[in-house]
């Protein structure tokens, strides 16, 4: 866990809207994740949340964004921009991640957070290894996980998965 003071205000506020989005994203019916993906000069260009409700379990913002990264910007514009995220990219977003060269990731919480809760809860494991973005992208400027948000994203992915 990074100590929070390492959270300028901009990514403090991204963050939090992240976890707004990923609040939206269980009220319509989807998995609690909200992104942010942030340019180089702090402008919000593009949010997404969860989307698997629709029943394409591939539904992830952070891919979303990507992509839309990829078909908006130029190649120097996604290597200054940020995705934001309320919970760290999932392999396959992490994938997309540097295939579409974004420049930095921001994570609220975890992924190893993400497997012991769903351990906690009960629920099915991830169907995947769950490999961190450090991992898979070691050039990668990768930030997070944050503590101050844990409370409120574990609560909301207990609602999703304790039954
Ligand atoms: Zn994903």
């Amino acid at each position: 866990m990074r100590p929070d003071d390492q959270l300028t205000d901009a990514d403090r506020r991204h963050l939090s809207r992240c976890v707004e989005l990923a609040r939206e994203a269980v009220e319509t019916g989807n998995r609690p994740f909200g992104s942010v993906l942030v340019g180089a000069d702090g402008t919000v260009l593009k949010e997404d949340h969860n989307r698997t409700g629709s029943g394409d379990p591939t539904a992830h913002p952070e891919l979303a964004l990507a992509r839309w990264a990829a078909l908006n910007l130029s190649r120097e514009a996604r290597a200054a921009a940020t995705i934001y995220t309320s919970g760290e990219h999932c392999p396959m977003c992490a994938a997309a991640h540097g295939w579409c060269g974004i420049g930095r990731a921001v994570f609220a919480t975890s992924t190893p957070q993400l497997v012991a809760w769903l351990a906690e809860f009960g629920a099915p494991a991830l169907p995947y290894k769950p490999i961190t973005l450090r991992e898979l992208l070691p050039d990668l400027e990768v930030v997070g996980p944050f503590g101050e948000f844990t409370d409120e994203i574990k609560a909301l992915h207990e609602r999703v998965h304790r039954h």
